[in-house]
């Protein structure tokens, strides 16, 4: 018997907590940038699971290489190997430019791992100075990654861990001034997402790379979100030639079957030693078959050179035509992952949006954040431009 869609969303709400501020719609199908609802509705997908869907949604090779999975062995634990997981690291090893990796099931846990591996350093080398991140970052939501994050997802969570010091996005000096001999570790999000899509400077990246060299500090990145080809290259630090010492990611990865990989130069990794990290389900083998086919197709259909190509063109559109548009503050972005920054709240932009079929997001409340799957179509960015700027104009009267 079909149900109603008022049906599945009271259900939701009756036995799940009460966490999420979700959209009406109840979704069923997804295909490329495009998903369905459960009466049949379409939507262009300009969100892609906040940054999961890189392949599109149910890419077949993603498809294919799951279903087999799933008929052959789904999970053993991390107590024995498996072909899949074998082959994955080696993948990811020589696509990151890292040394070794450790797989997990998230973003935040990609980062707690991180968090560990800084504590890890500081025991090590007697520091007793603290890990740095930088203003509005969000590295997660579990205890550890609150702690070096956003005060807006900290409250109420104390006591957290401490020597945790925030400095502000592109500040050299301060920067300068935040970092000694004693400092452990420093977090970058090459470009923060979650933060309003800021991309970090290329000359503050390198510096940071040189302050840390300077005085024995950790890097780390963390590319749980602008990682796996989203920006135009595999991951963000290629863009700056700027490269951490331990490396976070996870979203795009499985093309949403859920993993997470952190991985390290090989002093880094040697740093947890057996038996000090683990978990249960990271990398298993369902999760490594889909990783494996997403790395795949990344590089057959070129999603790099796509998600640049694409991403270069939504952004000179956006540019030209809200030119002269007061309530647009900027437009900024590496590859597809896009900001525009608005003058005023961008949540009801989000509704008017999603009410035209377009699916988007409003990253700290003000910057409409645009991560579509790489795999969009040109008509498709079309009709989400035009959704875009279209909501706006609805909300806010432009002039000019
Ligand atoms: N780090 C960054 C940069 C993120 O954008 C996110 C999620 O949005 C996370 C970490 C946490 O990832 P997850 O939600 O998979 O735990």
């Amino acid at each position: 018997m079909k149900r109603t869609q008022e049906e599945i969303r009271e259900q939701s709400e009756t036995y799940q907590f009460n966490l999420y501020k979700r959209y009406p719609l109840v979704l069923k199908k997804g295909r490329g940038a495009r998903v369905w609802d459960e009466e049949g509705n379409e939507y262009i997908d300009a969100l892609a699971g906040i940054g999961v869907n890189n392949v599109g949604h149910c890419h077949p090779k993603v498809v294919e290489a799951v279903q087999k999975q799933a008929g052959e062995l789904i999970h053993v634990s991390n107590l024995y190997y498996t072909d899949e997981q074998a082959r994955l690291g080696e993948e990811l090893v020589r696509m990151s430019g890292m040394e070794k990796v450790f797989f997990s099931n998230s973003g935040a846990e990609a980062m707690e791992a991180a968090v560990k591996m800084a504590r890890k350093y500081a025991t090590k080398t007697g520091k007793t100075g603290p890990v740095i991140s930088l203003e509005n970052a969000f590295h997660g939501r579990t205890i550890g990654t609150i702690s070096l994050g956003r005060e807006k997802y900290r409250k109420g969570f104390g006591p957290l861990p401490e020597r945790i010091v925030n400095t502000p996005v592109n500040d050299i000096k301060a920067l300068e001034a935040a970092i000694d001999d004693q400092t452990v570790a420093l977090i970058i999000e090459p470009i923060q997402g979650e933060g309003g899509v800021v991309p970090v400077d290329k000359v503050f990246l390198q510096k940071a790379r040189e302050l840390c060299d300077r005085h024995g500090v950790l890097l780390i990145f963390d590319e749980v979100q602008c990682g796996i080809a989203r920006t135009g290259k595999m991951f963000a630090w290629m863009h700056y030639d700027v490269q951490p010492d331990i490396l976070a990611t996870a979203k795009g990865l499985g093309g949403g079957v859920p993993i997470g990989a952190t991985m390290a130069s090989k002093k880094a990794a040697a740093l947890l030693d057996y038996g000090e990290h683990g978990t249960t389900f990271g990398g298993n083998s369902l999760a490594s078959a889909a990783a494996l086919a997403v790395l795949e197709v990344i590089e057959e259909e070129d999603l790099c050179g796509q998600a640049e190509e694409k991403g270069a063109w939504l952004m000179s559109e956006l540019r030209k035509r809200t030119e002269g548009w007061d309530c647009v503050k900027t437009i900024r972005g590496i590859g597809m992952m896009i900001g525009m920054e608005l003058t005023f709240k961008g949540a009801p932009v989000v509704e008017k949006m999603l009410e035209k079929g377009v699916l988007s997001n409003c990253a700290n409340d003000y910057v409409m954040r645009l991560l579509p799957p790489l795999v969009i179509t040109r008509e498709e960015m079309e009709k989400v431009l035009d959704a875009l700027l279209t909501s706006v104009k609805e909300c806010e009267p432009v002039s000019g």
